[in-house]
């Protein structure tokens, strides 16, 4: 039986306050914890005792949204390209991912979603990926962002069936506005797909109708939607007041203001924050101008934080979770044990895997993330074997 302990750690878990204790993990899942010293019988047969050092542990980081880093992108369909970029997220306490795609024609879609799917149910030393998250292409091109207007495109229902025959969907990110879109998200909700308004210049009332047929969140709030006005709320507005709606946030401070990230806390509140990093292809690479095969250019800038296109455009962001988590605690003036379900638990109940993952809870999967006082990630645990770690 594989068991391992982990001591001394600080432990975030629903609905009570953090405690000092002790975490047993035996056979993949969460079997015991509890405050304090761990009782000496639990240290038989262990496989691993890992000193937690009073240091943070919370359940692995999911990230619903998020397509590529050091060069590689889940659009080029590429087993070992996955592997590197799910190799990536571990380091940053990423146990569950979704691969993201961007915006692109029936084929190249496709193509990206069988490989990625290939994946799912693999284990080793890099994060887990749930399904796919598609990013378009059914999309308002008036907010296209860094999306590829010439691929942006109304649904049918030949195509969602096509998507969804391809391999794993958790998530759809759908322009609401277009009667054709709404009907698409029909067919993906039926499917058990989590559907979220992006790209998309929707009006207050959308967002309203937008409820009614099966969306519950919004895509990397506040970029690529309509603002906030106060004659005409818009997808922001509809975003922030209606209840029916979580909402993906990116916390690298470029993509949102800090008091804007702040607004999304005070009116979402800790259940509905959905901090995503949105990485693209340059995430990870040093500052330069990276030409791609399809003669685009990224341009990444101060010291790898900020990726933009040539013309200036935000072309997603080089956010890892835990800096996100780390911006987003201290932008919303909250503690951690009021924010980590927005790294976790939230993003997990929003594509149905709650159930397994996402919360320290017994009985849930042994999915783990040790962060030190200064959130750098130490250990990431999968389903209770050590999976990452950084002896610094
Ligand atoms: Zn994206």
């Amino acid at each position: 039986m594989s068991k391992t302990l982990i001591l001394n750690a600080r432990i975030f878990t629903p609905g009570r306050a953090s405690f000092t204790g002790w975490l047993l993990a035996e056979e993949k899942k969460i079997a015991d914890f509890g405050e304090g010293s761990a009782p000496e019988t639990l240290k038989e047969n262990c496989n691993e005792i890992i000193d937690g050092q009073g240091m943070n542990l919370l359940p692995g980081f999911v990230d619903i949204h998020t397509h590529g880093c050091l060069g590689c992108c889940t659009m080029d369909a590429d087993p070992e390209k996955i592997l590197k970029i799910a190799s990536f997220h571990v380091r940053h306490g990423v146990t569950t991912y979704l691969p993201t795609t961007m915006t692109a024609d029936t084929e190249a879609t496709v193509r990206a979603i069988r490989c990625a799917s290939e994946f799912v149910g693999k284990r080793g030393d890099f994060s887990k990926i749930a399904g796919l998250h598609l990013e378009g292409p059914y999309f308002n091109a008036a907010k296209c962002g860094a999306q590829d207007t010439k691929n942006i495109r109304l649904a049918t229902p030949e195509e969602c069936k096509t998507f969804l025959e391809a391999g794993i969907l958790k998530r759809i990110s759908i322009a609401p506005e277009f009667p054709e879109n709404l009907k698409a998200a029909e067919i993906f909700a039926e499917a058990g797909v989590s559907i979220s308004a992006g790209h998309t210049n929707a009006s207050y009332a959308d967002m309203v109708e937008a409820l009614k047929h099966g969306f519950r969140s919004v895509t990397h709030l506040y970029n690529g939607m309509s603002g906030f006005t106060h004659r005409e709320p818009g997808v922001v507005g509809g975003a922030l007041t209606l209840d029916g709606y979580s909402t993906e946030i990116i916390c690298d401070n470029i993509h949102s203001h800090p008091a804007a990230q702040n607004m999304a806390w005070r009116t979402k509140g800790r259940e509905k924050v959905v901090l995503i990093t949105d990485m693209i292809r340059p995430s990870g690479l040093p500052d330069g101008n990276y030409p791609q095969e399809d003669g685009s250019e990224f341009v990444v800038s101060h010291n790898g934080t900020e990726l933009r296109l040539p013309s200036g455009v935000l072309a997603g962001s080089a956010l890892t979770m835990e800096r996100g988590l780390k911006n987003f605690t201290a932008n919303a003036n909250a503690t951690l044990e009021e924010t980590w379900q927005c790294s976790s638990l939230n993003a997990a109940r929003l594509i149905g895997i709650d159930h397994e993952t996402g919360s320290i809870e017994k009985g849930k999967l042994a999915d783990l993330v040790l962060i030190d006082p200064a959130f750098d990630v130490k250990r990431t645990i999968i389903e209770g074997n050590t999976a990452f770690r950084n002896e610094e």
